[in-house]
């Protein structure tokens, strides 16, 4: 194939206009590579996505992000750190046992206090301090690593609803090494998770990190406003990536549909995008990057924002919410009460809440229409907080494939899909299925990608 007259030619281009791959291309643009971002949607941002409507702020994916020092630089960067906002450190989590909400410990001496676990689980953690364990050869799954360590209460009562509420994930599938890196090192290096762990904090380079949850005044989005107004024309919406090849000087040839319709040449290409997408399009360089890729599972999740007038929640929402273990029997995973913890979330005289449904175990979610779900949390959530009244209002966002899984294999797949990349100098991956699905996650992947596509290029 040759290339056409409408091709334009770039040093580097990034396919995807979710986080990672914004901020990978304002850090490129940044280090003074020529650079061209391409986003199949209308709106760059991906799953990042703030809707204002009758008063009520809405998040329609993350609902809040861990303030990481790299995140709290690149906001200092974009001039947008006054607009952040800092939920209370103190405010209480709670799980579902029993039927009634309890205060999740968040210390250990509140946790050798709390009647949420059995001495015998407690004494583990004992054990653990004094004993010496080692982590089996091959991969371990979360449940596994915590039956081994802890006990099936601990599994059931608070792990399991943390690990919805971060992957929304499956513990008997999540892989331990790959979603829970510092558990396995820990274990590995000290014999012992208490003490890894601590040994892995007083290791860590630079000032301790101080653990923050955030958003900005105006949503989560602002951040993407920011990085998208930065690349201006550099970003072009409504374009996705087609037909991939590798020319003879080895830079690579993009077909664009959209928008313009035409194709870029380039020495780089960072491809962005959640797997499915990355793997149909990288196994036309090479088809063993299509299974590789695109055997990563998502989890399907629908997020239901429901708000209700205050009169009629007798509930305090003193707290960050509330996260529901697969025992109890219910079909939300958990409630973040979102008008609790930062301001201008609901018009005065009301709170919001938004709750998640689905998840690795609850694949159907995905089938169920917005009136459905929309009852159904109603339903599930008002005798818990014991609500009287219907919601005053309702927003219900379904995502098919929300969150990637690190299930077992996971870290065995990354190392043959780096493996590959390696023959194929220029030709870059970043993502939420790499290094962790936070915000903070997909932000350091996307920044030490762009460095090393810098530094490639300046070779
Ligand atoms: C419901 C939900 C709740 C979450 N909660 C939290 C939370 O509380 N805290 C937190 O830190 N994280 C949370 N996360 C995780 C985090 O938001 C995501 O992992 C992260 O935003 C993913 O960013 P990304 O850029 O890697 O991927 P995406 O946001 O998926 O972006 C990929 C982009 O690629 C584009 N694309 C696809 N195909 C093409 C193509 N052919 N050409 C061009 N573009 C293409 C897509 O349109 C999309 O915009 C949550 C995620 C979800 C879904």
């Amino acid at each position: 194939m040759r290339t056409s007259l409408l091709t334009r030619h770039v040093q580097t281009l990034v396919v995807g206009g979710g986080i990672s791959g914004l901020v990978c291309a304002y850090a490129l643009q940044k280090a003074g590579v020529e650079v061209l971002l391409v986003e199949a949607s209308a709106r760059p941002g991906g799953v990042i996505h703030s809707v204002s409507r009758d008063g009520f702020l809405l998040e329609l994916g993350p609902q809040s992000f861990a303030g990481t020092s790299q995140l709290r630089s690149l906001c200092a960067e974009l001039g947008i750190a006054d607009q952040l906002l800092e939920a209370p450190r103190r405010a209480p989590r709670y799980v579902l046992v029993n039927g009634k909400l309890h205060a999740v410990p968040m210390s250990p001496p509140a946790f050798f206090t709390s009647s949420l676990v059995k001495g015998s689980t407690k004494w583990a953690f004992v054990r653990d301090v004094f004993g010496r364990s080692a982590p089996p050869e091959g991969d371990e799954s979360v449940a596994d690593f915590i039956r081994r360590k802890f006990s099936d209460q601990l599994l059931d009562r608070l792990v399991g609803p943390f690990v919805s509420g971060v992957y929304a994930g499956d513990p008997e599938r999540l892989s331990l090494r790959s979603a829970f890196p510092q558990l396995h090192e820990a274990e590995k290096a000290a014999g012992s998770i208490v003490r890894g762990m601590m040994r892995l904090a007083k290791n860590r380079k630079g000032p301790r990190e101080r653990a923050t949850l955030n958003t900005f005044r105006e949503g989560n989005e602002t951040l993407v406003h920011v990085l998208a107004n930065g690349l201006a024309s550099k970003l072009l919406t409504k374009t996705a990536a087609g037909n991939v090849y590798q020319q003879k000087d080895s830079s690579f040839h993009v077909s664009l549909e959209g928008a313009g319709n035409n194709s870029v040449s380039a020495k780089s290409v960072v491809f962005a995008t959640p797997t499915d997408v990355a793997g149909r399009l990288l196994a036309q360089l090479d088809p063993t990057f299509g299974p590789l890729l695109t055997a990563v599972e998502y989890a399907a999740v629908a997020v239901v924002s429901l708000g209700y007038a205050k009169k009629d929640v007798p509930h305090s929402l003193d707290g960050f919410g509330f996260l529901v273990p697969r025992s109890a029997g219910l079909r939300i995973l958990g409630t973040v009460w979102n008008s609790s913890l930062f301001p201008d979330r609901a018009p005065v005289g009301h709170a919001l809440l938004t709750t998640f449904v689905g998840g690795a175990t609850d694949a159907s979610v995905a089938n169920l229409g917005s009136e459905e779900l929309s009852s159904l949390v109603h339903g599930e959530v008002a005798p818990l907080l014991a609500i009287k009244s219907a919601p005053a209002f309702r927003n219900v966002t379904i995502w098919p494939r929300a969150l990637p899984q690190y299930n077992l294999g996971h870290a065995d797949r990354l190392a043959s899909i780096n493996k590959n990349l390696a023959r194929f100098p220029g030709l870059f991956l970043t993502g939420n299925y790499l290094r962790g699905p936070a915000i903070g996650s997909c932000v350091e992947q996307a920044l030490a990608v762009a460095e090393e596509v810098a530094t490639s290029l300046r070779n």
